[in-house]
């Protein structure tokens, strides 16, 4: 497994509050690995950490280049990119201009290949490139996110709660273009508390609880172990993790 992201012994505080400890993660070329875990468990603060918004406490290898050293636009430069929890998209602008926006690096990144390659993953993107992001639907608002953080071709996609406050057969629709990106080579690391569908596309998974990883495995064996199941797949009675 030839590794893209390496995270090793990772610490992320809040004041004297630490809310990641001691968390050591892989993701290799082409893979889709999940975090899944409760509301609070710590995920979005690792992943704003690894992309340099929040300062961490131990080491991030990307591509050979030690993450710490950088700032947030050589770390997209280098080919990282978030998709924030809430998608954070200008909506008085058109979802052309927000497209462009994702491309603020570098002249080839706003090119028409660039433009290209979005809509062929969202078609629905190109039917809706003149209407004002405010008035997209929360799937399209989505794949808007998304779409933009694509437009610098990254290598790692890092996505935080894709599947917010969407109807399921939407969610269906973003996952099953999630692992369109893996074909596409691009890999993605995929926070999510909707574990059953992330669970579905990711090739190895962690789980989170209270800032730590207490498991992790293929994502086969993670949606058949029992806490797991209990915990975050809505079977049996939640309550204990088992964990
Ligand atoms: P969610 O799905 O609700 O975003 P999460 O797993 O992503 O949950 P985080 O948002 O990373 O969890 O929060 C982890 C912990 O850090 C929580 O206890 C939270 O209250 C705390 N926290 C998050 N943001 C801040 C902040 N800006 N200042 C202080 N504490 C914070």
């Amino acid at each position: 497994m030839s590794a893209l992201l390496t995270i090793a012994d990772a610490h992320v505080a809040y004041g004297k509050v630490e809310a990641v400890r001691s968390v050591s993660l892989e993701v290799a070329a082409n893979e889709i690995v999940t975090i899944i875990g409760a509301n609070g468990a710590g995920k979005t603060t690792l992943l704003n950490a690894i992309m340099g918004v929040l300062p961490l406490k131990g080491r991030i290898g990307f591509l050979g280049a030690d993450l710490t050293q950088l700032e947030i636009e050589d770390r997209v430069g280098l080919g990282l990119s978030l998709v924030p929890e809430h998608r954070e998209l200008f909506w008085s602008m058109s979802v052309e201009d927000n497209l462009l926006l994702g491309a603020f690096r570098g002249t080839s990144a706003g090119s028409a290949s660039a433009f290209e390659r979005v809509y062929t993953l969202f078609p629905r993107l190109k039917e809706r490139r003149k209407q004002l992001a405010g008035t997209l639907s929360g799937g399209e608002q989505q794949m808007l996110a998304m779409g933009r953080a694509l437009m610098g071709a990254p290598k790692l996609l890092m996505l935080d709660e894709p599947s917010l406050g969407l109807a399921p057969i939407i969610v269906a629709d973003i996952f099953r273009t999630v692992s369109e990106l893996r074909s596409a080579g691009v890999s993605v690391l995929l926070v999510e508390q909707n574990a059953q569908a992330a669970l579905k596309i990711a090739d190895r998974a962690y789980v989170m609880e209270l800032g730590e990883f207490v498991l992790q495995g293929s994502a086969a064996e993670i949606e058949r172990h029992e806490g797991v199941a209990a915990s975050y797949l809505g079977f049996q009675h939640a309550g204990e993790s088992g964990i």
